[in-house]
């Protein structure tokens, strides 16, 4: 790297390192526990050194989660990991093991916008991930890539309405307009994967969420 690409490079990480700062006291200041941590190896010791051994342990669906590969490491240790992944669940299955993360003692997701002044926007389709997010699990952890940052409330919802639930309905082959178009077309479609969707910003039990930003891109 030539010394011009060196400097820009500094001076890149140097503001990345400006705009975590800045979301990391916004979250605190809204009683969300916040680190950083700068990829994704750390962001998997980091959350394993928060969950007791012997805790169940649930998850709401995350790409981010799948790129930590923490289902893995959750399977093989001494935790009840509610585990809906595993090959043969029935439907049956899954609903219950949905129900019964509501009451893990740590339930593990991603947010699908950060804002600035650290709030956490999510869609749903099915809505378990944000009940959990809500209220239920006695800790819940997420985690988020530096990608997850907007600038707003509204440019959070615009990112999540046009740029993530076209791509996981795509990828999902989920019968939903945006997934052909890349916008949100308001549909009313039996598949709509935004049928709910939530503003974090000051939950009242200070510490329950914790927020651990990786300083790298993670999930859509
Ligand atoms: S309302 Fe329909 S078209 Fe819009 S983002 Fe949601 S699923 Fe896609």
């Amino acid at each position: 790297m030539n010394s011009d690409m060196a400097i820009l490079q500094k001076a890149r990480e140097e503001l990345q390192q400006v705009l975590v700062q800045e979301v990391l006291q916004a979250l605190k200041k809204n009683q969300i526990d916040a680190f950083y941590v700068s990829n994704r190896e750390e962001a998997l010791k980091k959350v394993l050194s928060m969950i007791p051994a012997g805790s169940s342990v649930g998850y709401g669906g995350s790409l981010t989660l799948d790129e930590l590969k923490i289902k893995e490491v959750l399977k093989e240790g001494h935790y009840q990991f509610l585990d809906r992944g595993r090959s043969g669940v029935s439907a049956e299955e899954m609903f219950r093991l949905r129900r019964e993360s509501l009451l893990s003692d740590v339930f593990l997701c991603s947010t699908n916008a950060l804002t600035r002044d650290g709030k956490l926007v999510n869609i749903d389709g099915i809505g378990n991930r944000l009940a959990a997010l809500t209220f239920g699990p006695k800790k819940v952890i997420v985690v988020a890539g530096i990608n997850k940052i907007v600038d707003d409330l509204e440019q959070g919802v615009k990112r999540i309405r046009n740029q993530v639930a076209p791509l996981h309905a795509r990828r999902r082959g989920w019968k939903v307009p945006c997934a052909n178009t890349g916008t949100c077309m308001d549909c009313r479609s039996v598949d709509r994967i935004c049928g709910t969707i939530t503003i974090t910003e000051f939950p009242r039990e200070k510490g329950r969420i914790t927020v651990i930003l990786v300083g790298e891109s993670l999930g859509i």
